[in-house]
């Protein structure tokens, strides 16, 4: 298939990109590089540089596109509180562009890197797909904002576009560059998620840890997540094209959008992940109990057993050691 990966510069849209040409795909990538790299665009994939609400009409326009994995976002927390007109344009209305762009020249698949931040404060756990979604940041608002335009496109285009949204937990690990490929994984310029800032710590190029709360009601009283390697979110995006390729009964039945949980099902609390990053790297990791960080719920943790039984999705890289490893692989990497 020939397939369009936005933000494919990107974190997961890089590591998305390089699974698809794995599997013998045409990828062309659409990145503005306003956080993504160039030299993150995997080899073989053709880079169209520009924004995508600027770009999609044209890229589309030309044919041939049988699906999109729609990955650029604006995605950090802290930044779509102070800056929400970044948020809502940049996800929002580039979404919309995006979806317009998709009816008009009749593609038929969507992939939508969505997000577990949809739900909120959770009421029970794990998380299931039928949660009450109830964002308690402008990011997440933004990203469920997009779900429910997806399924409005899906359901009015007669059959004509199926989407499945895939609502990422925490994304860690990175991808090994095969071949003399460059790895791929996380390149921030703004660091906030919590591995990638402990092995910093690891690379000397930050002091210690602050731990956002140490007084929530989860057994050591820090933060639960659900962290999830890369490479395996990857291959769900693999999935999900194929069985949107194959009109899959499931995502008629969602009114061809189907929303999966992309998670591992098991929680990790900040501490457990801090002494997984100091058993990887042999560095003491020095750690300090900070105040809570606002808009944080205490546990993240999601059933996938939905993308389990439609998508036939099977994650293989569940051990944390492992997934900081590949991630600890990849900043040493950097850092040389
Ligand atoms: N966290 C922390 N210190 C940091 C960064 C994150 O204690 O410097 C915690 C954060 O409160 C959350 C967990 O680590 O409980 C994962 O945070 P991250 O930003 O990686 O992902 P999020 O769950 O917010 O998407």
């Amino acid at each position: 298939m020939t397939l369009v990966v936005t933000g494919g510069a990107g974190y997961v849209g890089s590591v998305c990109a390089q699974h698809l040409l794995d599997a013998g795909h045409d990828v062309v990538v659409i990145d503005d590089l306003s956080t993504g790299h160039r030299d993150a665009v995997p080899a073989g994939a053709r880079l169209v540089e520009g924004d995508v609400a600027a770009v999609a009409d044209e890229v589309l326009g030309a044919g041939g596109v049988d699906g999109v994995v729609h990955c650029a976002a604006r995605s950090l927390v802290g930044e779509s509180a102070v800056e929400p007109a970044k948020y809502w344009h940049g996800n929002v209305v580039t979404s919309i562009a995006l979806l317009d762009a998709l009816r008009r020249h009749r593609v038929p698949r969507l992939v939508f890197s969505s997000t577990a931040a949809t739900y909120g404060e959770p009421e029970t756990s794990p998380i299931t797909e039928d949660a009450a979604t109830r964002p308690t940041n402008t990011y997440g608002a933004t990203k469920l904002a997009i779900d429910h335009a997806i399924g409005t496109y899906a359901a009015a285009s007669q059959g004509e576009l199926a989407a499945v949204s895939l609502r990422y937990f925490n994304v860690a690990g990175a991808h090994a560059g095969a071949g003399g490929a460059p790895a791929l994984g996380e390149r921030h310029a703004v660091e906030t998620h919590l591995i990638p800032l402990v092995l910093q710590v690891a690379l000397g190029q930050r002091e210690e840890i602050a731990v956002f709360g140490d007084d929530w009601p989860t057994p050591d009283g820090t933060c639960v997540r659900d962290y999830i390697h890369v490479d395996d979110l990857a291959e769900a995006h693999l999935l999900a094209l194929d069985l949107l390729g194959q009109a899959g009964a499931a995502v008629a039945e969602a009114g061809g959008h189907l929303v999966c949980n992309l998670g591992n099902g098991t929680g990790f609390s900040v501490f457990e992940v801090i002494e997984a990053c100091r058993r990887v790297t042999g560095h003491p990791i020095p750690a300090r109990v900070a105040p809570r960080r606002t808009g944080d719920p205490g546990v993240l943790v999601a059933s996938s057993a939905r993308a389990r039984a439609e998508l036939g999705w099977k994650p293989t890289h569940t051990d944390l050691d492992g997934i900081v490893a590949d991630a600890w692989a990849f900043a040493r990497g950097r850092a040389t």
